[in-house]
């Protein structure tokens, strides 16, 4: 654990995150999953991964809303830290603002992506990643079925954690 937690500190460093990251934001450590299990391809046909339990309730998940007419994708699910540190990396090189990307992405160790609980939903005809996404039969599905499932919303409207609205962030909670 510590070691994970030096390996972040190092990471934020490095990108230039200030110490008071976490605090500033209420985000706590997200820890990273290695024992993973394939869930098929998202919706790019990129194959995903989510951790065992996870993975076991959205598929069950996804075919109750399969039976009840609603189509649920995946745009994203389990992703490493050295990924998310790529993805900062990336914006940061294109020249954007270090805390503009912030309300965007987690920082690295900070993301629920970590965990193999997380997942970002889409359906058909939806932009992936999209504010629209609360417009569909999907969301109102998910709003009033995901919780038997144990998958909640993450990020609400003017959520505590300075995190922009996603509709489609949704995660396991048993994990
Ligand atoms: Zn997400």
């Amino acid at each position: 654990m510590l070691d994970y937690k030096n390996r972040i500190m190092e990471i934020h460093v490095q990108l230039g995150i200030s110490d008071n990251y976490a605090s500033q934001h209420g985000l706590v450590l997200q820890w990273e999953e290695t024992h993973l299990v394939d869930i098929g391809e998202d919706i790019f046909q990129r194959p995903q991964q989510l951790s065992e339990q996870a993975s076991a309730r959205w598929q069950v998940m996804k075919s109750q809303a399969k039976k009840d007419g609603v189509l649920l994708g995946v745009v994203s699910a389990f992703r490493s830290v050295d990924a998310q540190t790529k993805i900062i990396q990336k914006k940061l090189d294109q020249g954007q603002a270090l805390t503009k990307i912030l309300k965007i992405n987690a920082a690295p160790g900070y993301s629920e992506h970590h965990t193999g609980c997380a997942l970002d939903i889409t359906t058909p005809g939806c932009a992936a990643l999209s504010e629209s996404f609360e417009s569909t039969e999907a969301f109102d599905w998910l709003r009033e079925n995901a919780r038997e499932y144990s998958f909640l919303l993450s990020y609400p409207r003017k959520n505590s954690f300075g995190i922009a609205y996603e509709p489609w962030h949704w995660a396991y909670h048993e994990c």
